[in-house]
């Protein structure tokens, strides 16, 4: 058992327990071994083979220690998953004498049978092989289920060539490229070197509904969201859930999930009630990027894992429910430079000349690489959120705040705002700048990418996606930009902070028709953002175009992030995950209405047949009119129940993915519509006021 420090209070007394932390390091290896590996840690260098036998032998032990039975190399194939293959730490056959082992190779390099993850044509046939190495910088940990533990080790995942088959080698590349173009930038403002690192806090939404609602949906089951379902009277338009107080059953399920995300050395922090009904949040504090991308993919396991021995089913899909909220996951990304946070508005004109450097940078970024920060949103999840009801626009652009916003507008006029008037000079990089405002009163929840305060909030991904994919875009064009900030400087002759001043004030008249500070959701926005040319991309097909355009692919070759083969592999996995997804949805949608709604509508039709023609034969005197009027709607409803599974049966058959969801969405009116007219007692689905209150 570690020992506790005085500092750590009875109620986290497990935090970090099951991570493979330094201080267990420091504990277990020699100091000369602890320091080779701490080094490999903290800086990303490479592991020093001859250490390795060592590291792996105290993995050993500790994992032993904590009742672990196997080892297991975990990664992020192209799933948008993770991965794992258990291998128990026996070594020998004979139980005479079981001996146990752990080498240095098993924990630095696995071989995986690659032939079943999606490579997108990069795997041959005939080397069906991938490999994975470990990724020193994210910790190994123990992962606890009812009766055992495994010992995971985080790896990347590649095939024989060295092409990335995985999230995280190109995330890993990316935020090398990005650390690389920060200290280039900050050597041009002569400070002294510090590491560089990227920041990401990542906040999870989520529904729970209970779990016995869920088995009975076959949609909620196979395809993760409600393919039907009439919207209730009451949903969230009275904003009563937002921020309410949470039920003690969801409680209990929050603090499980929070105790056993603290035992992973995951810094949950944050829990609340969602706008939606049963839709809820959970925010770590944040993180080193990718150490952060792992905990995200590990946290939406807990809760999934959590909601189920809890007699929850917890909805990570993008859109659960039509018409109310979907699910985001807000990757809020910052870049450090030492202790100093780049984004954070500094406390002297120095500091704010940086600051607006690197805010302008990312301004530049968003501008000429919006579309590939939309394909890396893309899904078919997510093609129900971005644009609907409440979430961010397909569209992407930058809402700065109004104090920044009027900063900006100085520096690109280069006069003072009347408005403010507390600012008198705008110069970068000389006394007269006066301390920015650190502005956390602008709140723009219909912006897909703002700026709050220290940080960007890219709120455009989807709940159940892997953020290093989006992560990935953001290091690259962000090093991008700041290559491009570099090269003008370096290039310019006389006094910095004027040279500095002319090329900011370019750069924003340049690129600020990405900036826009309105309601995303409005019509008017649509419009306005195709008159400045910002590229709207509405569904899957259309977002993942980016991938294979020439530009695109040369940038990401460029910056040594993605290779264009691994840019098209990308591009034929998510589509052939689009249009699976969506025959599954399809032949879903299709099964529920014939075999589970049309039968009871038929029942209902044919008793109120009966029950008319009884009628008329014994010249009842009132009733008939109401019987008559409810059967032309349910055989109405049932002649267009039929006429549309055929069409969906067909589309399926012979169409594409978006003729497919446009005959479901037609289908949906009519299932939905007949929700409301058959007997509730016989309705073969949990409806939506049930999922979304009755837990
Ligand atoms: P909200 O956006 O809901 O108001 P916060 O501002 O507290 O909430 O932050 C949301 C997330 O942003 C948290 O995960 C937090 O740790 C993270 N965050 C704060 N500062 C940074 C930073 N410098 N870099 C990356 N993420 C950050
Ligand atoms: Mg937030």
């Amino acid at each position: 058992m570690e020992k506790k420090t005085d500092s750590q209070p009875e109620a986290f007394g497990t935090y970090g327990d099951d991570v493979f932390s330094e201080k267990v390091i420091a504990r277990l290896l020699p100091k000369k071994v602890a320091e080779k590996l701490l080094a490999t840690m903290r800086d990303s260098k490479p592991l020093d083979p001859k250490i390795a036998d060592d590291v792996a032998e105290a993995m050993k032990r500790w994992a032993l220690s904590k009742g672990a039975t196997h080892f297991t190399h975990w990664f992020q194939p192209l799933t948008g998953g993770t991965a794992e293959k258990h291998n128990s730490f026996i070594e020998s056959t004979s139980p005479a004498s079981l001996k146990v082992e752990f080498s240095g190779k098993n924990l630095i390099g696995g071989e995986a049978d690659a032939s079943s993850f999606p490579s997108g044509g990069l795997r041959s046939t005939f080397e069906a092989r991938g490999y994975t190495a470990w990724d020193p910088t994210s910790p190994a940990f123990i992962k606890r289920h009812a009766n055992g533990a495994t010992l995971c080790i985080p790896t990347v995942f590649c095939s024989y060539t060295g092409d990335a088959l995985d999230s995280k080698t190109p995330l890993l590349r990316s935020m090398q490229a990005v650390s690389r173009a920060t200290e280039r930038l900050m050597k041009l403002f002569r400070q002294p070197k510090e590491h560089v690192s990227v920041t990401l806090g990542a906040e999870q939404e989520y529904f729970l509904i209970d779990r016995s609602y869920y088995m009975e949906r076959p949609d909620l089951l196979q395809t993760g969201r409600t393919v039907y379902g009439a919207a209730p009277a009451k949903h969230q338009q009275l904003d009563d859930h937002y921020y309410g107080a949470i039920r003690p059953r969801v409680l209990k399920f929050m603090q499980e999930v929070d105790e056993q995300l603290w035992r992973l050395g995951i810094p949950a922090k944050t829990r609340h009630n969602e706008v939606a009904p049963a839709q809820f949040e959970l925010a770590p504090m944040f993180e080193n990027q990718n150490l952060a991308v792992d905990h995200n993919m590990l946290m939406m396991e807990v809760l999934r894992q959590t909601a189920e021995s809890n007699g929850f089913a917890c909805l990570l899909h993008e859109k659960p429910f039509e018409g109310v909220n979907g699910s985001g996951k807000h990757c809020n990304w910052s870049l450090a430079y030492g202790d100093r946070n780049l984004l954070k508005p500094g406390r002297n004109p120095k500091e704010n000349a940086i600051f607006l450097t690197v805010l302008s940078a990312v301004i530049r970024a968003i501008d000429l690489h919006a579309d590939m920060l939309r394909a890396a949103t893309a899904s078919a999840g997510n093609d129900h959120r971005l644009g609907a009801n409440e979430a961010p626009p397909a569209v992407i652009s930058i809402f700065l705040g109004d104090e920044l916003s009027a900063v900006m507008r100085e520096i690109e006029t280069g006069k003072p705002e009347k408005s403010s008037g507390r600012r008198t000079k705008l110069k970068i990089g000389v006394d007269t700048l006066p301390p920015l405002p650190a502005d956390t009163t602008d709140r723009n929840r219909t912006s897909p990418f703002a700026f709050t305060g220290n940080k960007f909030e890219f709120r455009a991904p989807g709940s159940s996606q892997n953020c290093a994919v989006n992560q990935m875009v953001l290091n690259t064009i962000v090093a991008e930009s700041l290559d491009a900030i570099c090269d003008k400087l370096e290039a310019m002759e006389g006094d910095f902070n004027v040279n500095l001043q002319n090329l900011l004030q370019r750069l924003i008249r340049k690129h600020k028709r990405v900036l826009f500070s309105g309601d995303g959701y409005s019509g008017a926005w649509k419009d306005e953002a195709a008159k400045r040319g910002l590229p709207d991309l509405p569904d899957t097909i259309a977002a993942i175009g980016p991938l294979v355009e020439a530009a695109n692919q040369k940038l990401f070759l460029d910056y040594g992030v993605l290779t264009p083969a691994e840019m098209n592999a990308r591009h034929e996995i998510a589509l052939e995950d689009y249009t699976r997804r969506i025959g599954i949805e399809g032949a879903v949608a299709l099964e529920i209405a014939r075999a589970m709604v049309r039968p009871v509508v038929a029942d209902e039709f044919s008793k109120l047949a009966t029950a008319i023609s009884l009628a008329k034969k014994d010249g009842l005197k009132v009733g008939q009119k109401g019987l008559n009027a409810l059967s032309l709607k349910l055989g109405a409803g049932l002649d267009d129940l039929h006429v549309k599974c055929e069409r969906l049966e067909k589309a399926l058959a012979h169409g594409g993915p978006q003729e497919v969801v446009a005959t479901m969405r037609s289908l949906r009116k009519t299932v939905d519509a007949l929700e409301g007219l058959v007997d509730d007692g016989r309705w073969p689905l949990p409806k939506y006021r049930e999922m979304l209150f009755v837990y």
